[in-house]
């Protein structure tokens, strides 16, 4: 085995393996990153590609893997670096720790995945008190040879030894007080030579504190090497490595490479470029530089660098080599670069490329201008934009030029960014927006109850609940932000405020809460608008080319139906009918209907929701224009209809004409200790029938009504919280019955479906009997989550970051959907039902059907559709291209829209 790889140029094999010709022979990219990490990995392609890289060798992740579990070098690889060492002078024709001409090196870390700035970097590396004198002849500039030792001087003591950095500065900043001076490239030989005789001193007077660089160059070398493959395990990097998901035992590679001088005098700068603006997308070269300064001077931000542009007139030969080469390396490579590059005595030299971190909006743009240039095809456009990122896309953001500091952070349950008055109370977030003012509602939690508030702010914020907790889901669906599991809120609805930490907010404070981060900022911060851009309609024009699974939308409302449409959704997958009764004049036809006390007082209570509902859903249908529309009857516990105030109670009273008493007593029978597993769903129309059948009545009248318009209609009634195949049968036999009624009044019949969600585990189980019966399943992951984990959906907020934090689970179930557990009643329940019904329609309307992994979950396991809110239609159309494009590498058959 090969622990060292050389790079730079090809003519001297064999010294050392030559990387990228070499490691070629492992034949996957994936495997050459393995080995050489990523610098190491676009060093030895820049390289095969003829980029003027300078000479150097990466010894290999392996070789630190090794290190550190065995504290020791594996044999051979002393000799290798020794040889390594060799090649750079072969190249350079600079000899490492030899005055006469010496050989200057640097040593960087360099993982699989870049990890910025969490590992190890060490320059300048060979300086000692006599190679610093032949530095000074071999590039007649004295006071460039005494600054680079004084930079490696207190490098070295920082990264490899460990050493306080304070007294370093201590005595650069007397030289350059000294001396009336505040830049470092101001400082002259005689104060450089007096800085480094007291950096040297240190060890001396304080030798507890202190160590001394090692003279020996060798020494040198291998302190530093080691020292990176130890920054491997520092607690930065490990912190990093936890945040996002890196393996611990990938190990980082080390590249040791010839020094290039940016620092040589007004013909040398260092600096990074852009092929393309990684924060638009637009196709120009971006970066910056600073003349006559080294790497870091960039990173540290003590002088400002200066926009590229500026090198075309400094520069002008060097920047249009500049400019071949990253049209080279982002053509080789097929994608935006991020490049660092040094010039050296008017000689351009690159030390790095990688793949361009960017915004999602540049990703769409870069995405499809690509295929337009003909870099790469439609399928790599769609694979190569991140699903999740492209629904910050359309949601406004918080202005990227304001400056705020938050006062707490809670989860990101519903992207975009809002302000607005803080209401505690859905009745005043109605009353101020009346009177046109804008209003965040911030509660406890949420319930059905305050879904006409909901409707009317602008955003809410609670104190608990997680992913799809209510005020979660309904902001979604609305297209609201929301950040909710607010731990540091406390909420005193009666002195009508609320406490942050220390900082009290009386109601009527304008708050700003951004649902893409989960910050709560005080005061209004200016929000920017985003709209669906040309590209991105283009790029979503072609994953519906690739994409197999439907894609619908959980919507309730006309609006949430148009939006969804104009988004590209394919049908409505879920009306949460209930949703529909929190208009004022709705929510008391609908207590006086949970208040009666016999059926004929609930069928009077019906008879007045029922032309309301009727409305409704004609609206759906119009919208809907032919697609789909699944329609869920009654859900809820009933009482979450209920009011929970002493004032909503003798209010109602009033307007009933009873006793404040006996609502109450009515309010206290429909309390529940476990309301999410109580008298809801299928449960509640199988105890009262009647509203079903109102709600049933409504929907058939709705699709003849706007059939006789002329519209197409595809009605499809949805029952929830089945468990067992009776439960569905005597609600199915209802809706039979009620549609026939219905088509006998109209004179005509329409095709419809009636079919039940799956999210008791029961009904997965039996899924072959209740499919006998079904036209379709939707499976309500929701609550599916809930009863497989047992985790209840409104308080799991309270201990599901610990678990995140303690690694038991790797992402919150209600977010991303769990394969191993949910994902296994979801395959059995496909297999059960198309067993016995082959064509038996599937699809998902829980959160997870927004979810991009768990998209291609429902793809593989063979769904018909996925439904989600409207805002995240998008997502989903591309997530499921991705899904199908990644099964199967084909290319599509049909022709491609020519895009905008
Ligand atoms: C579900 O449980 O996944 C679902 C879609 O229904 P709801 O969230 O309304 O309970
Ligand atoms: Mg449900």
């Amino acid at each position: 085995m090969h622990w060292v790889f050389t790079f730079g140029s090809k003519k001297t094999k064999n010294l050392s393996p030559v990387a990228g010709i070499t490691v070629r022979r492992l034949r996957t990219p994936a495997k050459i990153v393995e080995i050489l990490g990523g610098k190491g990995a676009g060093l030895a392609e820049m390289t095969n590609i003829g980029i003027p890289v300078p000479p150097g060798f990466t010894i290999s992740t392996r070789a630190c893997i090794y290190y550190l579990k065995k504290k020791e070098y594996p044999r051979d690889l002393l000799k290798e670096i020794k040889n390594g060492i060799k090649f750079i002078e072969s190249v350079t024709g600079r000899h490492y720790g030899i005055p006469d001409n010496p050989l200057l090196v640097s040593v960087r870390s360099g993982a699989r995945v870049s990890m910025p700035g969490m590992m190890d970097t060490v320059l300048n590396l060979g300086l000692n008190d006599e190679t610093v004198e032949g530095l000074a002849a071999q590039t007649q500039n004295r006071r460039f040879a005494l600054d680079s030792y004084r930079r490696f001087i207190q490098m070295f003591s920082d990264v490899v030894l460990g050493l306080p950095m304070e007294e370093f500065e201590k005595i650069l900043t007397q030289e350059k007080k000294r001396l009336a001076i505040t830049a470092d490239n101001e400082l002259n030989e005689e104060a450089l030579a007096r800085i480094i005789g007291k950096y040297k001193k240190l060890p001396e007077t304080n030798p507890n504190l202190f160590r001394p660089v090692p003279q020996d160059p060798w020494e040198q070398l291998t302190m530093a090497i080691n020292a990176v493959f130890e920054s491997w395990n520092n607690e930065r990097a490990k912190a990093y490595r936890k945040i996002y998901n890196i393996p611990e035992d990938w190990g980082t590679a080390v590249n040791v490479q010839a020094m290039v001088f940016g620092n040589m005098g007004e013909d040398s700068a260092t600096g990074v470029a852009f092929t393309r603006n990684p924060a638009n997308g637009k196709k120009e070269f971006y970066g910056e530089y600073l003349s006559n300064a080294q790497g870091e001077d960039i990173v540290a931000g003590i002088r400002t660098p200066k926009p590229l542009e500026w090198l075309a007139s400094e520069m002008p030969k060097i920047y249009q080599q500049l400019e071949n080469i990253l049209k080279k390396l982002e053509l080789h490579y097929k994608d935006i670069q991020d490049v660092e590059f040094t010039i050296e005595r008017n000689r351009l030299w690159i030390l790095q490329t990688r793949r361009a971190k960017r915004t999602a909006l540049a990703a769409v743009r870069i995405a499809v201008d690509m295929v337009r240039e003909g870099i790469i095809t439609p399928k790599d456009a769609v694979l190569r934009v991140q699903a999740s990122d492209v629904e910050s896309l359309l949601h406004p953001i918080l202005d990227p030029s304001a400056k705020y500091t938050p006062l707490a952070k809670g989860i990101p349950a519903s992207p975009g960014a809002t302000s607005g008055e803080i209401v505690l109370t859905s009745e005043r977030a109605i009353k101020l927006t009346n009177e046109g003012k804008k209003v965040i509602l911030v509660r406890h939690e949420t319930s059905a109850d305050d879904v006409s508030g909901m409707a009317k702010a602008q955003g809410f914020l609670t104190a608990t609940g997680g992913m799809t907790s209510h005020a979660a889901v309904v902001a979604r669906g609305m297209g609201k932000p929301c950040v909710v599991g607010c731990e540091n809120l406390a909420i005193d609805y009666q002195a009508k405020q609320v406490k942050i930490g220390d900082t009290v907010l009386k109601q009527g404070t304008i708050i700003t809460i951004d649902g893409t981060t989960g910050n709560v900022i005080l005061g209004a911060v200016p929000t920017i608008n985003q709209t669906m851009s040309d590209e991105f309609k283009t790029l979503l024009a072609w994953a519906d080319v690739f994409r197999r699974l439907k894609v619908r939308a959980n919507a309730d409302t006309p609006t949430d139906a148009k939006t969804a449409r104009d988004f590209g959704a394919e049908g409505i997958g879920l009306c949460r009918t209930e949703h529909m009764f929190f208009g004022e004049e709705r929510i008391w036809a609908m207590q006086e209907m949970i208040i009666a006390e016999d059926e004929a007082g609930r069928r009077k209570a019906l008879a007045k929701l029922l032309p309301l509902q009727r409305e409704d859903f004609k609206a759906l249908f119009r919208t809907m224009q032919g697609f789909p529309v699944t329609i869920r009857t009654l859900d809820p516990p009933l009482h979450e209809f209920l009011p929970r105030d002493e004032t909503a109670i003798l209010k109602l009273a009033q307007k009933l004409n009873k006793e404040p008493q006996a609502i109450k007593k009515i309010i206290n029978q429909l309390h529940e200790t476990n309301p999410m597993l109580g008298f809801r769903g299928c449960r509640l129309g199988i105890v009262y029938p009647e509203i079903t059948e109102m709600q049933v009545r409504a929907i058939f009248e709705a699709a003849c009504a706007v059939k006789k318009e002329g519209v197409e209609v595809l009605p499809e009634v949805m029952i929830p919280l089945t468990g067992t195949v009776k439960e569905f049968i005597v609600q199915k036999e209802l809706v039979d019955k009620v549609a026939q009624e219905v088509f006998a009044e109209f004179g005509f019949t329409l095709p419809y479906a009636c079919g039940t969600m799956i999210e008791i585990p029961r009904a997965a189980l039996t899924a072959d009997d209740i499919a006998r019966y079904a036209d379709f399943f939707s499976y309500g992951t929701n609550d599916l989550t809930q009863t497989v984990f047992g985790f209840s959906r409104d308080d799991a907020g309270k201990f599901l970051p610990h678990y995140l934090e303690k690694k038991i689970l790797d992402a919150d179930p209600f977010r991303v959907l769990d394969e191993e557990g949910v994902g296994v009643l979801i395959k059995l329940g496909v297999r059960l039902g198309r067993r016995v019904k082959p064509d038996l329609k599937i699809g998902i309307c829980g959160e997870h059907g927004g979810e991009p992994k768990s998209i291609q979950f429902c793809h593989r396991q063979g769904l018909d559709y996925v439904s989600c809110s409207p805002f995240r239609v998008p997502i989903a159309r591309l997530a499921a291209a991705q899904a199908a494009l990644r099964e199967k590498p084909s290319r599509p058959k049909k022709s491609f829209p020519a895009g905008e």
